[in-house]
C-alpha cells in the first residue's frame, strides 16, 4: 500500500525528504528550529527566541556538523617518520552530538598509530578528531570513523583508538546521571604489546576519567 511505502522512504530516508546529500541548508535549518519552538508552545516572533531559530541554531548546527563536509577537514601535513615506535595522543578534548536526540555527547578521545613511512603533529591529530566529531552519529560510530580516518589520513600500519564520554540525552533526563562510555577501535596491524602500551598510556596520564 502507498501509505507503507511513503512511510519507509520516509523512516529510510530519500534524496526528496532528506534534502541535499553535502552542504548546509540555512533555510531548512530556520524552518526546522521556528518549527520545534512553536512544538513546545513558544512564539518565534517573541524578541527573546527569535534569532534562536533565525540565526543561533542554524549557525550552531552549521558548526558543529562540519564532520560531515570534507572540504573543513584540518589539512595533514605530514614529515617522515622518526619513530619504529606506537605515537600515543591521550586526553584529547571531545564534543559531538548523538544522532538519536541532536544532544551533545562529551568526553575525551585517545588515539595511537604505528607510522607507516610517514607522521603528522600530534596537534594536527586533535584538530582531526575535533573536526571528525563535529556531526550527528553515534559514539560508536565515531569511535569507528576516527579509527578507519586516520588510518586514511596517515597511511599507518596500524590505530587504536577509545572514546570515553557522558551523554546528555542520558544525564539530562536522569536515566544514567553519573554513567559514562567507553568504545575502542582498532584497524590495521595492531599487537597485544601496543594495546597494552596503549592502555598504560591512558592510566599513566590519568586521561581515561572525565571531569563531569
Ligand atoms: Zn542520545
Amino acid at each position: 500500500m502507498g501509505s507503507q511505502d511513503q512511510q519507509a522512504d520516509y523512516q529510510y530516508g530519500t534524496e526528496a525528504v532528506t534534502g541535499p546529500p553535502f552542504g548546509f541548508d540555512e533555510q531548512k535549518a530556520q524552518e526546522g528550529a521556528r518549527l520545534l519552538l512553536e512544538a513546545v508552545g513558544r512564539n518565534p516572533n517573541e524578541a527573546s527566541v527569535y534569532e534562536t531559530w533565525n540565526r543561533r541554531v542554524p549557525a550552531m548546527l552549521e558548526t558543529l556538523t562540519e564532520g560531515m563536509r570534507p572540504e573543513a577537514k584540518p589539512a595533514m601535513r605530514t614529515f617522515d617518520t622518526e619513530t619504529s615506535g606506537l605515537v600515543v595522543k591521550t586526553g584529547i578534548p571531545l564534543h559531538s552530538m548523538c544522532e538519536h536526540h541532536m544532544l551533545p555527547f562529551q568526553g575525551v578521545a585517545h588515539v595511537a598509530y604505528h607510522p607507516g613511512e610517514s607522521m603528522v603533529g600530534l596537534s594536527k591529530i586533535v584538530r582531526y578528531v575535533r573536526w571528525q566529531a563535529r556531526c550527528l552519529t553515534t559514539q560508536e560510530e565515531l569511535t569507528r570513523d576516527i579509527a578507519a580516518g586516520l588510518d586514511d589520513e596517515l597511511d599507518a600500519e596500524g590505530v587504536l583508538v577509545e572514546l570515553t564520554a557522558t551523554h546528555a540525552c542520558e544525564a539530562m533526563r536522569g536515566v544514567e546521571t553519573a554513567s559514562t562510555t567507553t568504545t575502542r577501535e582498532s584497524v590495521g596491524e595492531v599487537s597485544d604489546t601496543d594495546r597494552e602500551q596503549f592502555r598504560g598510556s591512558i592510566r599513566q596520564d590519568g586521561a581515561g576519567a572525565i571531569g563531569y
